[in-house]
């Protein structure tokens, strides 16, 4: 059954934002109405523990992380900013490719295995959505996933 997005996500951000050390600042740009979307749970979870522990382990001290959720008609946009170092442009489309990390010389030492967002791909997609970086070097990165809405006027008609 679908849940109501808006709420699920404060709740994950609730959970980092009573365990962020360093600094680092949370703000958050959600829509104060519900939005019904039907998902995986514990899966999605998955997918922005992730992402989020990407954006505090790549953030500067003092780095902003800004959390975001843009409604269209078919899907939500669902977004986690940094302020980190970034990404080369070169790289950017392989991050989410298995066991993948830029340059290990420079992650080595934030630990990983360089799987989290090759699952996060297998499972916005199996949720037919699409997931996609955008990042600055020096200035920082978004990760964006969409994920699927069932319009209330949506018929078989259309
Ligand atoms: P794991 O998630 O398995 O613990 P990981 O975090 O290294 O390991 P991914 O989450 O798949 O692996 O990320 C792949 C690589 O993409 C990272 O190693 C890092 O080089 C780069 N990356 C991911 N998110 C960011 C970010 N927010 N800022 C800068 N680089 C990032
Ligand atoms: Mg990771």
């Amino acid at each position: 059954d679908p849940i109501n997005f808006v709420k699920f996500y404060h709740y994950i951000i609730d959970r980092f934002e009573m365990t962020i050390e360093q600094g680092i600042s949370f703000v958050r740009d959600l829509p104060n109405e519900a939005i019904y979307v039907a998902i995986d749970q514990d899966k999605i979870t998955q997918v922005l523990d992730n992402i989020i522990s990407n954006a505090i382990k790549y953030s500067p001290e003092g780095g902003i992380i800004t959390f975001s959720i843009a409604q269209h008609t078919h899907e939500i946009v669902v977004s986690i900013k940094d302020q980190g170092m970034g990404i080369p442009k070169s790289n950017l489309a392989k991050i989410f490719e298995r066991f993948y990390r830029v340059d290990k010389a420079r992650t080595r030492k934030l630990g990983g295995t360089g799987l989290g967002l090759a699952i996060a791909k297998e499972i916005i997609e199996a949720h037919d959505g699409r997931i996609w970086a955008d990042s600055q070097e020096g200035k920082g990165t978004t990760i964006y996933f969409t994920l699927p809405i069932e319009s209330e006027n949506d018929d078989e008609w259309e």
